[in-house]
């Protein structure tokens, strides 16, 4: 079940490229686990997926140690600069930082452990009021003043977009997060590639392929609804 999620989400993105005139091979998925039992994350690491998306340091620690080494764990969710060190040599990527106070903690623990930590910037494209991530005017000069720092390197940005029924009411998210991207870009800031967006979730990761994603965030489209209990 969760080998044909993967295997029809991935059709998707290979439509999605072929419409933009992309490279498949830069549109990458990652599978987001989180609250899901590590079952489920070895079925899909079965069906091919190496990266995987998780929200909670308790939980990367604990799927860290089951999952083979090979895995690639990805921080998408809200990191609390007291638990930066923990996770801070076990992620492949952090894909929300969104401010200096956190990005100086990432790059203490880095320095600390002797590790280099990839990491994107987190914008809040759609000013949504629920949202983490900075602001697009505010970025330009956040990604210059992370750059400065020692044992990190700014990948990208990365963007949550809202939750909508029709997901083009999302693709001018999208593009101003790629324009933004863009802007950075050119500015060839040292230790700064803008090389990743990572965009799209389940309800939208086709427009934001078509869009330039690099990478996709799908997590009920392969592993079904989330159970928080309550
Ligand atoms: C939960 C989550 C996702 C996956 O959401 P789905 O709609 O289930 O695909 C993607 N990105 C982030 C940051 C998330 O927290």
């Amino acid at each position: 079940m969760i080998k044909d999620n993967i295997e029809l989400v991935k059709k998707n993105i290979k439509a999605a490229c072929e419409r933009s005139g992309r490279d498949v091979a830069d549109a990458k998925l990652i599978a987001v686990s989180k609250t899901k039992p590590i079952e489920m994350l070895k079925e899909a690491y079965e069906a091919g997926c190496r990266d995987f998306g998780e929200n909670k340091v308790q939980e990367i620690l604990d799927k860290y140690e089951d999952m083979p080494a090979d895995t690639r764990f990805h921080m998408i969710g809200h990191l609390q600069r007291n638990k930066v060190k923990y996770i801070v040599d076990k992620v492949y990527l952090i894909h929300s930082v969104d401010s200096l106070r956190l990005a100086e903690e990432i790059s203490k623990e880095a320095l600390k452990k002797n590790v280099k930590v990839n990491i994107l910037v987190e914008v809040n494209v759609a000013k949504e009021e629920s949202k983490f991530g900075t602001t697009v005017e505010e970025t330009i000069s956040l990604v210059e003043k992370i750059a400065a720092l020692p044992g990190i390197f700014v990948k990208g940005l990365m963007t949550i977009a809202p939750y909508v029924e029709n997901s083009e009411e999302n693709r001018q998210y999208f593009v101003s997060l790629r324009q933004l991207s863009v802007d950075i870009k050119n500015k060839n800031i040292d230790n700064v590639s803008m090389e990743i967006l990572s965009m799209g979730m389940t309800g939208d990761y086709v427009v934001a392929v078509e869009e330039g994603a690099t990478y996709v965030r799908v997590g009920t489209g392969i592993f079904g609804e989330r159970d928080y209990g309550i």
